[in-house]
């Protein structure tokens, strides 16, 4: 496994479709499993393939929602599709590609993604609450859509730590 540079906002790559993986090939796995490294490397909750510089429908998220004294874990999407959306939830988001910076992005509660497994077998995945969020924003990677694009406005440090943003979100 080997450490990937992640690309930062300004990269072309990040605004760029990425195409269907039809190969569930040996460099799939060596990708999947450098995204892997890198992302728990960069300590975030998800990684697209563009964010390494890969033009392919690869994304991996963090599945976060574990029952207490269990770790988090890495699911692995390739060609994943948002099937089904409910619910809504506003508020920070940010990506490993734009360090430092959060805005309020409104996303679903609910999400489930049909994907297939790095063998090519089609699966479907439900998430909630930050995983449903993490699912919409690596799916959004894919299309070359930034969250900046989706975000009401950006957030300065002192909002995201004072948590005064809820007020406008709740109020
Ligand atoms: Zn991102």
């Amino acid at each position: 496994m080997a450490l990937r540079n992640i690309v930062t906002e300004g990269d072309g790559v990040l605004h760029r479709h990425c195409r269907p993986v039809t190969s569930f090939d040996s460099r799939l796995h060596q990708l999947l499993d450098d995204m892997r490294e890198t992302l728990e490397s960069a300590d975030g909750v998800g990684l697209a393939a563009p964010q390494v510089g890969v033009l392919r429908r690869v994304v991996l998220v963090m599945e976060t929602n574990v029952p207490e004294g269990e770790e988090p874990y890495i699911i692995e999407l390739i060609n994943p599709e948002i099937v089904e959306c409910s619910g809504g939830q506003t508020g920070p988001e940010g990506c490993l590609s734009l360090p430092g910076r959060f805005g309020l992005v409104t996303r679903p509660m609910d999400v489930t993604v049909r994907a297939q497994d790095r063998d090519g077998n089609f699966f479907e995945v439900k998430g909630h609450e930050l995983t449903a969020r993490c699912f919409c924003h690596e799916v959004d990677h894919l299309e070359g859509i930034m969250f900046t694009r989706l975000a009401s406005r950006m957030l300065t440090d002192e909002e995201l730590e004072s948590g005064s943003w809820r007020d406008e979100v709740d109020g």
